[in-house]
């Protein structure tokens, strides 16, 4: 049968010839691609804006800069998350704080969240990154009522969620990452994800002004709009030091050939930037996966219905508490994770089947980089209790109805 990953990439000919073109064209980077993938991709997840850069931790780290946390300031995560969603919070200066999980959704607790807010001092806290786990959306729109109250920013990491959504209080459909009830939103394009570029990642937003402070931040600092230049067009020219001002202007008038017009190479480092862009190459199959998008989640939900359907009945199996409506419509299914008793058994026994199920994730405050902070086992006993026992089976849209049904086989031979 061959090897079966618990996540992998699908390329198609279609996608490996789009690349190839990029290759022949002029642009490897900074190119037409660029915006090409990000119109595209907003348009897709129905945000108005989305910033491409060169992974989803890039595009955690620069949204927690572009948000603000000041030193020493909160921001929130949960501890059954990729260690990113964290750790940007500490790149930009910040403290990470974390809330506990709800055992049936495995998404962070809102009740909790609230309750953490509500005994906090003023400013303590900065912003809150939930996640949408697995594929399941999380409630933003709860969320930003509790965040409104306590003045928090939302940065939600949606890297398990294109194409997820849930149905708000109007019974519309809220999209993960269309920003609706978010400041931003972040994905990935990692191979396991939905949509794969290598690498890559993507902001969205429906602020101008935050998306134009990303596009900046993605690229050094560095700006070429004239209009924001702080320097006068004396000193770009290498002149006299001094800032635009009376006493530039006046100087101008008295040179021989004044010029008004900044000169073409001309550019400003306004703010320390790093380099995150993402390449043309990178944004063309990116853009080339996201025509399939529509048909990965379907498959997606097909083999979450069958993986459901087989282990409904069965005592020793605990499955994530999804209702048909989120099973059918909602769920983007980025992992298919089962609770067992003999979790290690299993991780084994699949091993030698050569069935690679991963376990997500061993809880961010538990990795010992977090445990220097103070952080240990009790702070959060859901969270901790779900890591003993879960384990996640193989979900991407080429896994095979025979394949499906061999991992079905094997798990339920230890597990029964
Ligand atoms: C994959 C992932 C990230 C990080 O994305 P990279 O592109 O690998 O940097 C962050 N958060 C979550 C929840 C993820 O699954």
């Amino acid at each position: 049968m061959g090897p079966i990953p618990y996540g992998t990439q699908h390329i198609t000919d279609k996608d490996i010839e789009a690349v190839t073109e990029v290759l022949r064209a002029d642009y490897l980077t900074q190119g037409p691609q660029i915006p090409q993938f990000e119109e595209a991709f907003a348009d897709y997840i129905g945000s108005d804006y989305a910033v491409a850069v060169s992974n989803g931790t890039a595009a955690l780290h620069l949204s927690v800069l572009a948000l603000g946390v000041e030193p020493g300031q909160k921001v929130i995560t949960t501890p059954i998350t990729f260690a990113a969603s964290a750790n940007c919070v500490k790149y930009a200066g910040g403290e990470v704080d974390f809330v506990d999980i709800d055992l049936d959704t495995f998404l962070i607790d809102l009740d909790l969240v609230e309750e953490k807010l509500v005994n906090a001092k003023p400013d303590d806290y900065a912003g809150i990154i939930p996640v949408d786990f697995t594929g399941l959306a999380v409630d933003t729109e709860r969320l930003q009522a509790i965040a409104d109250k306590y003045d928090l920013w939302i940065l939600e990491d949606a890297c398990h969620a294109p194409g997820g959504s849930f149905e708000d209080s109007q019974r519309e459909n809220v999209y993960c990452g269309d920003c609706q009830y978010a400041d931003a939103s972040i994905f990935s394009f990692h191979p396991v994800k939905h949509i794969a570029a290598g690498e890559g990642g993507m902001i969205t937003t429906n602020d101008k002004d935050f998306k134009k402070k990303l596009e900046v931040l993605r690229t050094h600092g560095i700006t070429k709009e004239t209009n924001i230049f702080k320097n006068s067009v004396a000193v770009a020219l290498g002149g006299n030091n001094t800032i635009d001002g009376a006493e530039g202007k006046q100087k101008k008038t008295t040179q021989r050939s004044p010029s008004t017009e900044y000169p073409g190479w001309y550019y400003e480092m306004q703010e320390l930037g790093y380099n995150y862009r993402l390449t043309d190459i990178q944004c063309t199959l990116g853009l080339s996966q996201l025509q399939r998008a529509d048909q990965g989640l379907q498959k997606r939900r097909g083999i979450a219905r069958r993986y459901d359907e087989a282990f409904k009945n069965i005592g020793e199996i605990i499955t994530q508490n999804v209702s048909p409506e989120d099973q059918e419509n909602h769920h983007a299914y980025h992992l298919y994770v089962i609770q067992v008793e003999n979790r290690k058994e299993l991780y084994n026994y699949l091993r030698e089947q050569e069935i690679y199920s991963q376990i997500h994730y061993i809880p961010v405050h538990l990795l010992p980089y977090y445990q220097q902070f103070g952080w240990e086992k009790g702070n959060f006993p859901k969270a901790e209790e779900y890591y003993e026992r879960c384990i996640s089976l193989p979900m991407y849209p080429t896994l095979s109805d025979d394949q499906q049904e061999f991992v079905i086989e094997k798990v339920l031979e230890i597990v029964t």
